[in-house]
């Protein structure tokens, strides 16, 4: 079981200045932040990062909606990291995510939906190394 997980901040959580809360219920949750930055996704960047997705009807509204504005990408450590970080941000569509959650407090629709959490150990060591090098990580938290 790793311990560690991507999360991304998306542009509909920077534009209604949620970057505060959204940060504050993580760090309450028991989650260190390792690394995080603000940046703007291009076309590619996005098509890679969702590239699971290219097949479905809803993948060129999403490239659309995480290249508007600018995301924050955090690398997030705790115990059972990628399945806590899942509990806490709730189901992909707020309307089904539980009380509590920060997809049910904060999120607008199925695609707008505040947040990213990675969904496998697996995914979790790619989705980092998308954002962050081995170099930021090892600065920032000395290993
Ligand atoms: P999750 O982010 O919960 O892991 P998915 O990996 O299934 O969800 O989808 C990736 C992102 O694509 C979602 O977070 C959401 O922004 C968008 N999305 C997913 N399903 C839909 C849908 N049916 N219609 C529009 N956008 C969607
Ligand atoms: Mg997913």
């Amino acid at each position: 079981m790793s311990n560690r997980t991507l999360a991304i901040l998306k542009p509909d959580c920077v534009e209604k200045n949620l970057i505060g809360q959204v940060v504050q219920k993580i760090n309450e949750a028991g989650f260190k932040i390792l690394a995080m930055k603000m940046t703007k996704l291009t076309n590619d960047s996005a098509g890679g990062f969702y590239e699971v997705h290219k097949e479905r009807p809803f993948f060129n509204d999403l490239m659309a909606y995480m290249t508007s504005g600018p995301c924050v990408p955090i690398a997030l450590e705790k115990e059972n990291a990628v399945a806590d970080f899942r509990k806490l941000i709730g189901a992909t569509n707020p309307e089904n995510a539980e009380e509590g959650t920060i997809r049910k407090l904060y999120a607008e629709s199925i695609e707008r939906n505040i947040v990213h959490g990675s969904d496998s150990d697996e995914n979790a060591a790619i989705e980092i190394s998308h954002f962050f090098s081995r170099k930021e990580l090892l600065e920032n938290n000395g290993f």
